[in-house]
């Protein structure tokens, strides 16, 4: 086997409607889910002599890796039974920021164990990815996507014109689980009536590749519970908006905020505006599903 390679683009969440309570204790959640190109680069190679089994390598993650996860249940479902290998990933997508890049290196470790194993079931890799995380679904074959359910029932959208999204993340971290159960102290899950009005309102404003949806559909219902535990988040919020964003909001759960502008440039112009602090702001595009349509032969 010669060695293999995906990109692994980050996601932002363009808003976030929270729902109820489902069966199985996740909230219920209406979301576009948005890959940005900000890219983990992952490589699958065959393991070296005296390895004991699968390996990943990745430089700036500690604990057990999402991606080895995935590889094993790849293995386990698809019965693969190929020799080991070795996953070494290179992160560019800040750890614990809210842009899942475990997600993004699971679903990347899904396409390249599909790709060595001749397994051509997007479905099954689907369905590994669900039993992985919320986010990884949509990262199996990641582009522009309308993400409900508890974000794993996903509805292709059309790829967005391109805009400017600055990526400002903070100095500290904030627990996902914290977040949902202060949103739920707080009582802002909405009815599943509301949610699936948002859905059906998202999918007709973004139907023809639109960039972003009008303001009060791009809200994030998670914000005050982020605010209500890092109210310094606020502060932050104003410094985006000062910038000229079009909409600044928090990013999924948080703490990572975005500020949506127009163009590159735009975004650019923000990160500089906003200075050289730690961490650096980051200016960002939308990430584009590689398309035979843009390759001139
Ligand atoms: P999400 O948006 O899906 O909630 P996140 O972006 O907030 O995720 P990640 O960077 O995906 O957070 O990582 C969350 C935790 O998962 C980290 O604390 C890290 O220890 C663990 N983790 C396991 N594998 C990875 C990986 N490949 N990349 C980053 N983190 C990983």
């Amino acid at each position: 086997m010669s060695a293999l390679h995906e990109i692994a683009p980050a996601k932002i969440n363009l808003g976030l409607t929270l729902g109820p309570v489902r069966g199985d204790g996740r909230h219920e959640l209406v979301t576009v889910m948005q890959p940005v190109a900000l890219c983990d680069s992952v490589r699958l190679t065959p393991a070296g002599l005296g390895a004991s089994g699968d390996e990943v390598h990745c430089p700036g993650v500690t604990g057990e890796n999402l991606a080895l996860a995935a590889l094993r249940d790849f293995r386990a479902r698809s019965g693969w039974t190929g020799a080991a290998v070795r996953i070494e990933i290179d992160k560019r997508i800040p750890v614990a920021a809210g842009m899942a890049g475990g997600s993004a290196d699971a679903a990347a470790v899904l396409r390249l164990a599909a790709r060595a194993a001749s397994v051509h079931d997007d479905e099954m890799l689907r369905e590994i990815a669900a039993g992985l995380g919320a986010d990884v679904p949509a990262q199996v074959r990641p582009r522009r996507y309308l993400a409900t359910g508890a974000g794993e029932r996903l509805h292709a959208l059309p790829d967005p014109a391109p805009f400017g999204i600055l990526v400002l993340r903070a100095a500290f971290g904030l627990s996902t689980g914290d977040v949902f159960r202060e949103a739920d102290r707080l009582g802002l899950p909405r009815s599943g009536a509301a949610l699936e009005a948002r859905s059906a309102d998202l999918a007709a404003a973004l139907a023809a590749g639109s960039p972003l949806a009008p303001g009060d559909l791009l809200l994030n219902d998670l914000e005050p519970a982020a605010l209500s535990l890092r109210p310094e988040l606020g502060a932050a919020l104003e410094e985006v908006r000062a910038t000229g964003a079009v909409h600044a909001l928090i990013c999924g759960s948080g703490p990572t905020i975005i500020g949506l502008y127009p163009d590159l440039e735009g975004a650019r112009a923000a990160a500089a505006a906003l200075g050289d602090r730690d961490p650096r702001p980051v200016a960002v595009e939308p990430w584009y599903p590689f398309s035979l349509r843009d390759v001139s032969l």
